[in-house]
């Protein structure tokens, strides 16, 4: 008999499953809205058939499974009635019973429409991740995941102090999560980050070492081996899946739940790519979900330094496994006099590699067409004041 089982009532006997069999699953079920072949479990809960689909679902974040005692034909199973989107449940009066909680629990990030960069032939809206409570970042969100998965996998024998590279945002969603549960965090920044960025990091308790490489494979591997000599948890932001999947699961799944709210299919959607966790997340999404839509990232010209993003042969994991129309070179610039016009026409104030991923869109639009964009903004510019002062 088919019948619906909270997630934590089925054992699937897989620890892992590789990323691009993940992708490759995650499609699946993303594009048909559905599940359709339900698992096998036995008197146990543990699943007999679909160790892999279980996994997936799990990943993806639905509430309930679709499972059978006996091999049972194709059945169709929406997403909507496993629960997928209850991950999202908005907490309108904003109370909060931890500062862990005022992270997950106040999603999603606003979604805005910028009228006066609008049009009636091409609207702006813009998704502000830093309205994320400790890095005033979209790095919270990993902070918070690879953390989790973390305790989850070592429960009190987590090590005390943990290692990452970081262009200041991990570092300080890391150095919050710390924070919160009692471990030390050492950093190592890129020559490019501000002094603001080290002195943030250091008020949130967090050492920090300045590089003078780039944030690029070396500098990864360097941390990877200072982590070995001192028993300490690298969790490493750029080849961790959980950064990957927590984007996956909230950030692309709230996105969709936004547009739903007001009737809009985007045209295209534009991003920064750094470790590029989060526009391969949104683009894998988007891409099964809604036929047509477009999706960009944005990555540094040759010869400059944009704080949060990188060129994409520097090194990155996720973006050579899904699909995006086009990966748009902008300049430090363009990235700033971007930051300066989104202040002075919409009053917000965004960080470098939002202006950049703005200065994108300025790029892109003539050839892609009229419709609504949407831009993933990173991170706020309170972190920026020193790198402005110049172009003041
Ligand atoms: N913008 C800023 C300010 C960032 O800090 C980062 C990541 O560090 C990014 C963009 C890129 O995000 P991702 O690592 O998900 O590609």
């Amino acid at each position: 008999m088919l019948k619906l089982v909270r997630v934590d009532d089925v054992k699937c006997c897989l620890d892992d499953l590789h990323i691009e069999r993940f992708i490759e699953l995650a499609k699946e079920v993303l594009s048909a809205n559905a599940v359709n072949t339900p698992l096998v479990v036995n008197k146990d809960g543990n699943v007999v058939f679909g160790h892999e689909v279980c996994l997936t679902l799990k990943k993806l974040g639905v509430r309930y499974l679709p499972v059978t005692d006996d091999v049972v034909d194709r059945v169709s199973i929406s997403l909507e009635v496993l629960g997928f989107f209850n991950d999202v449940a908005p907490n309108a009066m904003k109370v909060f019973r931890s500062t862990e909680e005022l992270l997950y629990g106040n999603w999603p990030t606003p979604l805005v429409l910028l009228k006066n960069l609008s049009n009636t032939s091409k609207r702006v809206w813009v998704k502000l991740e830093g309205f994320n409570p400790f890095s005033m970042s979209v790095k919270d969100r990993i902070g918070w995941y690879m953390l989790k998965k973390a305790l989850e996998k070592y429960g009190s024998k987590i090590p005390r102090l943990l290692v990452e590279a970081t262009s200041t945002n991990t570092g300080l969603a890391l150095a919050s999560m710390c924070a919160i549960y009692g471990l030390k965090l050492l950093t190592y920044i890129p020559s490019t980050v501000s002094k603001t960025g080290e002195l943030l990091l250091k008020v949130f308790g967090a050492d920090v070492v300045r590089s003078d490489k780039p944030l690029t494979v070396d500098l990864i591997e360097g941390v990877e081996g200072v982590a070995k000599e001192l028993d300490a948890l690298h969790l490493n932001q750029f080849y961790n899946d959980a950064n990957f999947e927590v984007h996956l699961r909230y950030t692309a799944k709230e996105l969709e739940l936004q547009l739903r709210e007001v009737g809009m299919v985007p045209k295209a959607i534009v991003g920064g790519l750094g470790t590029s966790g989060h526009m391969s997340a949104i683009a894998l999404y988007f891409k099964s979900r809604f036929r047509g839509i477009k999706v960009y990232g944005t990555v540094p010209a040759v010869g400059t330094s944009i704080q949060g993003i990188r060129r994409v042969e520097s090194g990155m994991k996720w973006v050579h496994m899904v699909e995006l129309d086009g990966v748009v070179d902008v300049y430090l610039e363009e990235a700033v006099s971007s930051v300066l016009e989104l202040a002075r026409r919409e009053g917000i104030l965004v960080g470098l590699s939002s202006g950049a991923v703005y200065a994108a869109y300025k790029k892109i639009t003539d050839e892609v067409g009229d419709g609504d964009y949407i831009l993933i903004f990173p991170d706020h510019g309170f972190k920026y004041v020193e790198q402005l002062m110049k172009y003041l």
